[in-house]
């Protein structure tokens, strides 16, 4: 049998599923406060632009981290709508705003902001194509710091190879995430890896009851059974390969 890849899964159930969760992907405040410190001259002035932000797990740290102002962005309406309620009972709504739209159009001015973020995204357009689109948001001397699946080693049991590459087809090693990063045009500042707490604890424990009662309302729905099934696999081959593979916050200043 043809193994599902989450491609497959419609993007609204998929959604559906996620909404409810604190967070949407592998991630932590810590981490996120941790990438901040790499980043130079912020102000009140500043502009970020939070590119598929989910719920805004992350873009409400950054809000709480700095003067800025934020505008968050995600393809999914449910997970906007969600975003600027959290950002008003936070009392963050004059400087944080969410609107829906696409990661590879976007509807900014040439060199609009003073950094870029996404965190557990970038792979849905490409990373080498996302570092090239955003280049052009972002003022000269701006930095990006995203998140993205990377190799830890160059070798890896083809199981977990072929997860992967059905996944994130240009999926490569942390090196090779520095050279695009570098030959898109932005000088590594930092690469780090994401601790296990930000798999476990804040992503595969949290869906674990989700999961449970997605079941029960979908019963009978091929597709979201097909969903569960993945995210289960996705579970167990991170506790079988977590030494080949993870989350890593690559962190660039434009040239
Ligand atoms: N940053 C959040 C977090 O870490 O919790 C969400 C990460 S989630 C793994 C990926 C997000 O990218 C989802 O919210 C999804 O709706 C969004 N997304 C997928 N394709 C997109 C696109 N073309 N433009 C904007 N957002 C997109």
């Amino acid at each position: 049998m043809e193994e599902i890849t989450i491609h497959e899964f419609e993007f609204a159930l998929i959604n559906e599923f996620f909404t409810e969760l604190e967070r949407q992907g592998p991630g932590s405040p810590e981490e996120t406060i941790r990438a901040l410190g790499f980043i130079g001259n912020l102000s009140n002035k500043t502009k970020i632009a939070d590119l598929g932000c989910g719920t805004g797990a992350q873009t409400m740290v950054l809000a709480q981290n700095t003067e800025a102002t934020i505008t968050a962005l995600d393809l999914y309406a449910g997970s906007i709508a969600k975003l600027n309620v959290t950002a008003g009972k936070l009392g963050l709504q004059n400087r944080v705003k969410g609107i829906v739209g696409s990661m590879d159009n976007l509807p900014f001015q040439n060199e609009e902001f003073e950094l870029i973020w996404s965190e557990g995204a970038i792979a849905n357009i490409g990373f080498e194509k996302g570092l090239n689109h955003w280049k052009g948001f972002l003022k000269k001397d701006g930095y990006i710091a995203v998140t993205y699946e990377s190799w830890f080693t160059d070798e890896r049991p083809a199981e977990i190879e072929k997860w992967w590459v059905d996944a994130v087809p240009e999926i490569g090693t942390i090196g090779h995430n520095i050279s695009i990063m570098q030959k898109t045009g932005y000088i590594p500042v930092a690469a780090f890896t994401l601790p296990e707490n930000c798999w476990i604890d804040n992503y595969f424990i949290p869906q674990k009851a989700r999961q449970e009662e997605f079941l029960k309302k979908h019963t009978g729905n091929k597709t979201a059974e097909d969903m569960i099934a993945f995210m289960r696999r996705e579970a167990d081959l991170y506790s079988k390969y977590k030494q080949y593979y993870g989350y890593v916050f690559y962190i660039g200043k434009k040239m």
